[in-house]
Formats: C-alpha cells, sequence, structure tokens
C-alpha cells in the first residue's frame, strides 16, 4: 500500500482580478476581495501604463500612475460593438481604434501585443 502524495495539490493564485488587481486561487469564480466575476474575462494583459481587459462586451483600460506603480483609478470602458476600424502598428507595437469618432491609441509590451492580436483575429 503506498499514501498519495498531495503535494502537487497546493492551491495557486493564477488569476489575476482585473479590477482590484488581487491576485485569486485559479478555481475562483468571483474575486475573493471584490466579488467581481471573474469567468466574464475573456483576456487581461498588464502593460506599463494601464491594464486592459476583454470581456464579452466591452474592452476596460484600467489607467495607472506615472511611475507605473499602481493605479490612478481612472477607468475607462469601450462598448466592443462600437469599436471600429481596429489596426495594429508596426514597427511600434500599438493598437489603435476608433470609438465614438476619437482615435484611441495605445502602446503595448511585444507579449501584450501578439496576445491582443491573436486574441482579436480569433474573436473579431
Ligand atoms: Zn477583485
Amino acid at each position: 500500500m503506498s499514501l498519495e502524495d498531495d503535494s502537487n495539490d497546493k492551491i495557486t493564485f493564477n488569476k489575476i482580478c482585473p479590477k482590484c488587481g488581487v491576485a485569486n486561487p485559479d478555481y475562483s469564480d468571483n474575486c475573493i476581495i471584490c466579488d467581481k466575476d471573474l469567468l466574464e474575462t475573456k483576456l487581461y494583459i498588464e502593460d506599463a501604463f494601464f491594464d486592459l481587459e476583454i470581456t464579452e462586451t466591452e474592452l476596460v483600460e484600467y489607467r495607472k500612475n506615472f511611475y507605473r506603480t499602481r493605479r490612478t483609478g481612472k477607468v475607462k470602458r469601450f462598448k466592443l460593438e462600437k469599436i471600429e476600424k481596429i489596426s495594429f502598428g508596426y514597427p511600434i507595437k500599438r493598437i489603435c481604434f476608433i470609438y465614438e469618432g476619437k482615435k484611441e491609441v495605445y502602446p503595448l509590451k511585444d507579449e501584450n501585443y501578439n496576445l491582443l492580436k491573436d486574441f482579436m483575429n480569433k474573436t473579431y
């Protein structure tokens, strides 16, 4: 008889809450701190000047402060159905789109640029 080794069953905290930034256990459906529905997040990336979340219906920008250390509390929401003319910049990595007649530009880190581009290509 052998005892099961369950040391691999440690809880990991890899699910970052887009709303408050807290790391949640992988199995969480709702944030342990702010109760945000974590299942509605389709993509979440952390960049230098902002974090971006994409849900079923919205693109949400959580602006960070100048020193990039924390968020300013400024949150911008874009309805996906109203986002027009998405383009990806090259050689400077960024995403551009038109929203309510205004051009929005988000410079991105390489890895986030690739993640977002892949996601947009698959989804839209
Ligand atoms: Zn939260």
